[in-house]
């Protein structure tokens, strides 16, 4: 949910170099870690590489826990033209960890720090920065590298995007900062107000950290899914309703007949990234409802809307991309809250050698996220 499509980013890669043959054993001496590399689709390979160094604003980060993302698993299957350009690629962008070294000129962070470390930073210099929509941000800088014992974070991600933590935050669970934060990105613009009934179209992942966005800024939630385990991890998360599609075929009506005079919902967010669910979230929002396409389509797809319906129904849609530094902040506050169980999110630890089996076994199937425990 994270990687951007447009290829004007910049992808920083964390200076990782593979220095021999494949690591079966733990790094042998201190100049050198384990890494897993991308090196084409379907190719992950666990490598031994340098550990990086700290350049003048830069800190080195070892890595505690690192997350599994569907759009790793996406990455995993297809490549990514921007993120994984250069091969092999560092791979992996959810991660928390220490700071074992500090280049010069940073301030406001130290060796021992426990940290999260987001895949991204704004330039704060373009007219999408100065606009506050650093999201869009012209030179924005990507970092990958969490499946890894280190990882070095240049200059523009240290100065805006290395959180420090409370002592009461995990590691799996700040690493969860960078997903959330894009689900808090799609409830800011959703400008709910209180009571409001939001239809949740997907019951995935990123959907669930919607649910507790959405419930901590007081929304009613519908989940519409299809996979019963899935809406039971909703409910759990919050969700007011779970509509599920194997049992009820029209999902239009089930919602409606869930709001007040049979309206529709005063907003829909679409959290699966398929042109049909696209099209059903405007074809679901009540008169003057707002319509969220949160998940991301396949590159080249179109969508089908009723246009009379966008123009007589007053329906609103906009589109929601990545993070903001502000929104990491508020995820973090949530984190911190426990307002996100983790138990909801993560359903097994692996180790680093366990990362290239876990991704060619499970590459087509949706599985929750698994925590790789350096
Ligand atoms: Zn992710
Ligand atoms: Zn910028």
């Amino acid at each position: 949910m994270s990687s951007p499509k447009d290829e004007s980013v910049r992808v920083t890669t964390g200076q990782i170099r593979p220095t021999g043959g494949p690591a079966d054993t733990r790094a042998k001496n201190h100049s050198s870690m384990r890494a897993v590399l991308f090196y084409g689709p379907g190719d992950l390979r666990l490598t031994e590489t340098e550990i990086p160094f700290a350049g003048p604003g830069e800190v080195v980060v070892k890595i505690a826990v690192a997350l599994t993302c569907g759009t790793d698993f996406k990455a995993y299957r297809q490549g990514h033209p921007v993120l994984l350009a250069q091969r092999p690629s560092p791979f992996g962008h959810e991660m928390a960890g220490i700071v074992s070294a500090v280049g010069s000129g940073v301030t406001g962070l130290r060796e021992g720090d426990r940290v999260v470390v987001l895949n991204s930073a704004p330039c704060d210099r373009c007219f999408y920065c100065r606009q506050g929509t650093s999201e869009l941000c012209d030179n924005l800088d990507l970092l990958n590298g969490a499946y890894a014992e280190y990882i070095r974070v240049p200059p523009q991600i240290t100065r805006h995007n290395v959180h420090t933590l409370s002592e009461y935050l995990d590691f799996a669970e700040a690493a969860l900062a960078e997903p959330l934060a894009c689900a808090l990105h799609a409830v800011d613009k959703m400008r709910i107000e209180r009571g409001e009934t939001i239809a949740l179209i997907g019951a995935g992942n990123m959907a669930r950290l919607l649910v507790c966005g959405l419930k901590s800024r007081g929304a009613r939630v519908l989940v519409i899914g299809r996979n019963t385990g899935r809406l039971g991890l909703a409910t759990a998360a919050g969700a007011d309703e779970v509509i599920d599609l194997s049992r009820e075929a029209d999902a239009i009506e089930a919602v409606r007949r869930r709001t007040s005079g049979n309206r529709g919902p005063d907003g829909v967010i679409e959290a699966v990234g398929k042109p049909e669910t696209w099209s059903l979230s405007v074809a679901m929002a009540r008169k003057g409802g707002r319509v969220c396409l949160f998940g991301g389509c396949a590159a080249g797809s179109k969508a089908d809307f009723d246009t009379h319906r966008i123009h007589y129904n007053e329906i609103g849609l906009f589109g929601v991309f990545h993070h903001r530094p502000a929104y990491v902040r508020q995820a973090i506050e949530l984190l911190t809250k426990g307002a996100v169980p983790r138990a909801l999110f993560i359903d097994r630890d692996i180790s680093l050698d366990e990362v290239v089996p876990f991704f060619s076994a499970y590459h087509d199937t949706s599985v929750l996220k698994a925590a790789v425990i350096m």
